[in-house]
């Protein structure tokens, strides 16, 4: 049996359902810092997958897809590259509030930052890319308390309330740089459009309509 997502109707831009694309709500949003998204394959044609919207709305945003790179020059498909002006956003267990430190754990100028790079896929994906790039743990790094649970709500589960979707992360991420909150606000705004339609599109059923499982025993 076909689902719906296989019949509807999808946009030639991103490649969403009709009904859930956000291509409509797109604006550019000029910024000084770089973003870098290492995108899992897998992540690639995600309903809900945030990533496609950073990248139509920054002009300095660009996905790359794959699972592993040389280096950060590799991944940009550049030479010269300052890495020492790169933070990889990475979400940390011990540490609440925002930090960005070195890798040896000296607090770092969010302003100093040239780029952010953010991986993008769900938890488990993230952490395999960030196993088969090694490079990755010699960075900057970024950690982020999101200070309100985020905006996919109960559409996608995340196993603890600091994964938020790849858009509030680089969103936060730009507003600490110095950029303006406006750019965060207006990312999130489309993002929230993003998981409405797709919510009104009842393209992902909510696990809270879904029958509850059974207990062990019961
Ligand atoms: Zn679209």
């Amino acid at each position: 049996m076909l689902t719906t997502l296989v019949v509807s109707p999808s946009c030639a831009t991103c490649h969403r359902p009709k009904a859930a694309c956000v291509c409509d709500r797109i604006v550019s949003y000029p910024t000084a810092r770089r973003v870098l998204i290492l995108q899992h394959p897998q992540e690639r044609d995600a309903l809900l997958g945030s990533a496609q919207i950073l990248e139509a709305s920054l002009p300095k945003a660009r996905i790359v897809v794959g699972l592993s790179w040389r280096n950060l020059g590799h991944a940009l498909g550049e030479e010269g590259v300052n890495s020492s002006r790169w933070a990889v956003l990475f979400p940390d267990r011990e540490t609440p509030g925002d930090q960005l430190t070195t890798r040896r754990g000296a607090p770092l100028d969010a302003a100093s930052l040239e780029g952010v790079i953010v991986l993008d896929g769900t938890w488990s994906k993230a952490k395999t890319l960030w196993w088969r790039n090694p490079w990755l743990n010699k960075l900057n790094r970024m950690a982020l308390t999101p200070e309100k649970p985020s905006i996919y709500g109960r559409l996608r589960a995340e196993p603890r309330r600091e994964f938020v979707s790849t858009l509030e992360s680089v969103a936060h991420a730009l507003t600490l740089c110095g950029e303006s909150p406006e750019v965060q606000q207006a990312l999130e705004r489309v993002f929230r459009t993003l998981v409405q339609r797709v919510r009104d599109a009842k393209l992902i059923p909510s696990p809270a309509h879904r029958p509850p499982r059974l207990k062990r025993g019961a």
